[in-house]
């Protein structure tokens, strides 16, 4: 069974998260657990905590299809010393805060180089600051986004994936989350069937499928191999739907939160409808 979500608002406190989540139809949802334009944040409440758990049980969530993002302004692979302290502060405080609310995963942009220094370098910070937030942290697992590969950000590669996991000491709790749109602008296809088994027989071979902890299903609304980041509702952009089908009728993503993060969220319901019934 397919559990598929959406990246919906914590507006008002993380324990609104799942009635959003719940009014569109979702089996699984992100969010953010701190207003993600800020470095600082206000502790979780009592509130916040047992409100959260609450309403999970009340709309029948299950913790381990919800796939909280970071903030947007963290880069664990910063070259300059100051703003890499900031980063592993505040993706341990977001980690902390997962911890508290039960969740599980924690999905994060593994960070960029700036053209400050060798990507090679900034890769080996990103596994050293993850190491250093698993060792002050229990029951979270840190999962890496693939990304477009826009400017100087890393990850947009299987191979640096599986750079920055070599590197991780402790591999139960590190993971990977495929965005289906990232992947594609940074040149792996998925449109047809052979190109479909060719990248995820390639992210097996290169990271390994136990690593995969969720997908992120956006379209694309710019070409293969572009490497811009621009996500578009599904069917409706440069992937087309078929991919979607794929996903939807393969065991290999059962078990695992499936996010949309399309641009337009007042249909983000007929969006989970419409993947639901590509099911066979
Ligand atoms: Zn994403
Ligand atoms: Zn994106």
């Amino acid at each position: 069974m397919k559990h598929v979500g959406a990246h919906v608002s914590a507006g008002g406190g993380v324990q609104n998260a799942p009635e959003n989540a719940h009014a569109i139809g979702a089996k699984a949802f992100a969010l953010f657990t701190k207003n993600q334009r800020q470095w600082r944040a206000v502790p979780l409440t009592s509130e916040n905590i047992d409100g959260f758990k609450e309403n999970l049980e009340k709309f029948g969530f299950d913790i381990n299809y919800v796939l909280p993002h970071d903030s947007y302004l963290i880069n664990l692979g910063h070259p300059e010393a100051e703003g890499l302290q900031k980063s592993r502060d505040a993706f341990l405080d977001e980690m902390q805060r997962c911890e508290q609310l039960g969740i599980k995963l924690l999905n994060f942009h593994p960070g960029s180089h700036l053209s400050k220094i060798d990507p090679d370098k900034s890769l080996q910070r990103i596994s050293e600051s993850i190491n250093l937030a698993l060792d002050k942290t229990r029951g979270v697992t840190a999962v890496i986004e693939n990304t477009a590969g826009q400017g100087t950000n890393l990850g947009f590669t299987f191979e640096q994936l599986a750079q920055i996991i070599e590197q991780v000491e402790d591999k139960e709790r590190v993971g990977v989350c495929i965005d289906t749109c990232h992947a594609f602008v940074a040149g792996y296809d998925m449109r047809t069937r052979d190109t479909f088994d060719d990248t995820f027989g390639r992210l097996d071979s290169i990271v390994g499928l136990k690593y995969l902890k969720g997908l992120h299903l956006n379209d694309a609304k710019k070409e293969l191999g572009s490497r811009v980041d621009r996500h578009e509702s599904i069917g409706k952009g440069m992937l087309g739907i078929a991919p979607f089908a794929m996903i939807m009728n393969d065991p290999r993503f059962d078990h695992m939160p499936l996010i949309l993060e399309t641009p337009d969220e007042t249909i983000w319901a007929e969006e989970i409808e419409l993947l639901y019934s590509l099911v066979e």
